[in-house]
């Protein structure tokens, strides 16, 4: 039973006491009291299926008893040796997360945060390469780090200073429902559309992306030459981006081809969620010079991580590079419970199954909805853009999408938001959901825009 301070008070000292920055969700925003597994209460004792996960954050479940007992076995032997001894949990850790990828990519290094790895990724890159220059594209969100911040690009994240890093150029968004070439066929979804594609034996969109990418090193990179470029698989805070099919693998070619490395940001993609694959760069049928993770990898426990290749690891030997609690016992306790639960609980194979169920069920909802005028992703990463008409594209109003996400929360579901306009239902839940919770969320989105859309 919640005992903590009245709601009331909450808010005042939310208001008086925490930066403005903090992000509230809602108009009145819940106050949650516990989480268990698909599910969140609040003060109240009300429960709310957690479509959000804490932002991609809660992988297996809120407080899964198995993580639990991991962490709380491991507070009572030992919390923390900043690394300078040895400890069991770093290297039994790093021999199972590592044995997740792919060959070659066998080295880790442990951090606490999606912008820390990032941060490290890019030092690395500039480290190992002796170039200086970092490309990433527009809509993406890498971190709000000083280096990451300059990464991200979007203008909602920006603060008016001069550039947070120099260094850093963003080319254009590989975007195919927004952008000017491509469409839902481009894309590696349950939910392509039934147009087929008129492209002979290459993906059109993914060449005339990749030629504005090629551009950007006949123009504006010294020398043609680079130290890396990041991408996500699937773009997360953009709005659930898929890009079209063969983009990355080109973009990943041709960055090495001019002395770069290729960075895949799985802060959001990682660890099973997008079903088919372990990794979301899987899907692009690539293998990155470095992988970040972060967020899903510890089920909500600071935990994150930066994975290479030894030869390209060897660049950080020719200093100290210290994080004090980077791999600490307790993190990386998280971190080797949060893989056995995935295995074990087959949490991958149910992200593709119960993620396909509800990606065909909100393409259903798109084909009767004139203001669904997209539903994209794989697996359990998925969008739902809200537009005034399905011709124009346009975002729904802000006011409007903000009704259809308040009704739905009214109604028990908590959907996330995001994409450049804010119109983009996120739906990125804890991978135990089931096909039992997504009829529900189906039922109470379609009410929901029902509701709130007089001449839908
Ligand atoms: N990369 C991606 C793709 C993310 O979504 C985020 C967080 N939203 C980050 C990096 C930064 O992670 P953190 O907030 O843990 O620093």
């Amino acid at each position: 039973k919640y005992s903590g301070p009245s709601y009331e008070d909450v808010v005042k000292i939310r208001k008086d006491r925490l930066t403005p920055n903090i992000i509230a969700h809602f108009k009145k925003p819940l106050l949650i009291h516990h989480g268990k597994m698909q599910w969140l209460y609040d003060h109240s004792g009300r429960r709310y299926l957690d479509m959000f996960a804490g932002i991609v954050t809660v992988s297996v479940g809120h407080c899964h008893p198995k993580v639990n007992e991991a962490l709380k076995k491991q507070l009572d032997t030992l919390w923390h040796t900043t690394n300078i001894y040895m400890h069991p949990k770093i290297h039994e850790y790093a021999e199972r997360l590592t044995a997740k990828m792919p060959d070659g990519l066998k080295c880790v290094c442990f951090v606490n945060s999606g912008s820390e790895a990032n941060d490290l990724a890019m030092l690395i890159a500039r480290l190992y390469t002796g170039n200086y220059e970092i490309l990433a594209l527009r809509n993406a969100y890498h971190g709000m780090s000083p280096y990451t911040m300059g990464l991200t690009a979007h203008s909602t994240w920006r603060y008016p200073l001069p550039a947070v890093n120099s260094g850093i150029q963003h080319v254009m968004n590989p975007d195919p429902y927004l952008g000017i070439w491509g469409g839902a066929h481009c894309r590696d979804s349950p939910v392509q559309t039934t147009r087929s594609c008129s492209c002979d034996f290459e993906c059109k969109a993914a060449n005339e992306y990749y030629k504005q990418l090629r551009q950007a090193f006949e123009f504006s990179l010294p020398r043609g030459r680079v130290a890396g470029m990041f991408a996500e698989s699937i773009q997360g805070v953009g709005g659930t981006v898929q890009f079209p099919k063969g983009y990355i693998k080109k973009a990943a070619d041709l960055v090495r081809a001019n002395g770069g490395l290729f960075i895949s940001d799985e802060v959001q993609t990682g660890f099973g969620r997008t079903g088919e694959h372990f990794w979301g760069f899987q899907d692009h049928d690539i293998i990155p010079d470095i992988v970040t993770m972060a967020k899903g990898i510890g089920n909500g426990f600071p935990l994150a991580a930066v994975v290479t290749t030894q030869k390209i690891a060897d660049c950080l030997g020719q200093a100290l590079h210290f994080n004090t609690f980077g791999g600490n016992p307790m993190a990386s306790a998280v971190g080797l419970a949060v893989l056995d639960v995935i295995e074990e609980e087959e949490l991958q194979d149910n992200a593709l199954e119960v993620g396909t169920y509800f990606l065909k069920g909100l393409a259903e909802l798109r084909d009767r909805h004139e203001i669904i005028g997209d539903v994209r992703g794989k697996g359990l990463m998925i969008g739902v853009e809200l537009v005034q008409s399905k011709d124009t594209k346009a975002p729904l109003s802000a006011p409007h999408v903000s009704q259809i996400w308040e009704t739905c929360k009214d109604l028990g579901v908590l959907f996330g938001r995001g994409g450049i306009n804010g119109n983009v239902l996120r739906i990125k839940p804890p991978m135990c959901v089931t096909k039992d919770d997504v009829t529900f969320a189906l039922d109470v989105l379609d009410r929901s825009i029902a509701q709130n859309t007089k001449h839908d």
